[in-house]
């Protein structure tokens, strides 16, 4: 635990829901809609992130782009709760694992927490999936162009787009840029190059916006009108366009697509917080 995530989760109150098994569900009324969840494994995505495994025992499946709730509960009784969104491609009822990708927020209360201290074989409630708009579905979205935009870690529930549409096989032309700070901060980066390599449609574009290597093409700088010209749809081919990230990116990205002709009607949003990315 750091010293941050340390401080973060003892100012708040903020203790393990319950460590070990679902002693969660024991000590705890668990209000209608929230179950119990179980850490089952986790991934470290980059220094700051990892993905959470969870086994939620009654999930009802999602879709690509769904978030959950997760709540944490103090002994005290005082809760914290947060969104995220299921990393994993969609699921049909009856799957037990879900996954999530968290993003340390410096001096956050809850991500610090859940990145560095909780521990596998925890317990956590659960809520969800939320959400059907900013969803992408092969059954029924397919062979319209995609196009994606992710600010930091508004790169997860896109990225379940992504994985949805390999799980199915599909082949809808699909065009991400992807906006993070360093090299160091990419998320899903081998399977992400995997993907471009297999050439069946899927294209990636990735800009850093804080540092560059020495031989990178372009400086630091966030995401330019000519560059999301250049590597996104022209509106004439009716792109389903979908943006998250933290709010600053969303809001400046939404408007150079509108200033760029493209439909209100087919942007679809989700932001993730207050900063710029
Ligand atoms: C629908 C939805 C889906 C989300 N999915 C994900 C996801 O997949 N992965 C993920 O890591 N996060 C996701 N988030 C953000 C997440 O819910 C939390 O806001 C985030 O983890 C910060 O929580 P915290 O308790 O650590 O910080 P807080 O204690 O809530 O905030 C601490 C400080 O950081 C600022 N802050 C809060 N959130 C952010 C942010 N996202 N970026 C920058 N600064 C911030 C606050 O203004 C405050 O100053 C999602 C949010 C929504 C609404």
């Amino acid at each position: 635990m750091t010293e941050a995530a340390s401080e973060g989760a003892r100012s708040s109150g903020v203790q393990p829901a319950a460590a070990g098994g679902n002693r969660l569900g024991q000590r705890y009324t668990v209000p209608s809609g929230w179950q119990i969840a179980t850490l089952v494994g986790r991934r470290s995505e980059s220094p700051s992130a990892e993905t959470l495994v969870l086994d939620v025992p009654e999930w009802p499946g999602h879709l690509a782009g769904q978030h959950l709730d997760l709540r944490l509960t103090a002994p005290d009784g005082y809760t914290a709760e947060r969104s995220y969104s299921l990393a994993n491609g969609p699921a049909l009822p009856g799957t037990s694992r879900v996954e999530v990708t968290i993003q340390r927020v410096r001096d956050g209360e809850v991500s610090p927490y859940l990145v560095d201290d909780f521990p596998l074989g925890s317990a956590i409630e659960v809520r969800g999936p939320i959400g059907g708009w900013f969803v992408w579905d092969p059954v029924h979205d397919a062979g319209t162009p995609v196009l994606l935009l992710a600010g930091g870690s508004g790169l997860v529930p896109v990225m379940s787009m992504v994985r949805a549409r390999r799980e199915a096989g599909d082949r809808t032309p699909f065009r991400l840029i992807y906006s993070v700070r360093t090299a160091e901060d990419r998320l899903y980066t081998d399977e992400l190059e995997t993907l471009v390599s297999r050439g069946d449609g899927f294209e990636a574009s990735t800009i850093f916006t804080r540092a560059v290597s020495l031989t990178a093409l372009r400086g630091p700088r966030r995401l330019t009108s000519s560059e999301l010209a250049a590597w996104g749809w022209p509106p004439e081919l009716e792109p389903r366009v979908y943006v998250c990230g933290p709010t600053g990116f969303v809001e400046a990205v939404a408007r150079m697509l509108v200033a760029q002709g493209h439909d209100p009607a087919r942007i679809r949003t989700e932001r993730f917080g207050p900063a710029a990315g």
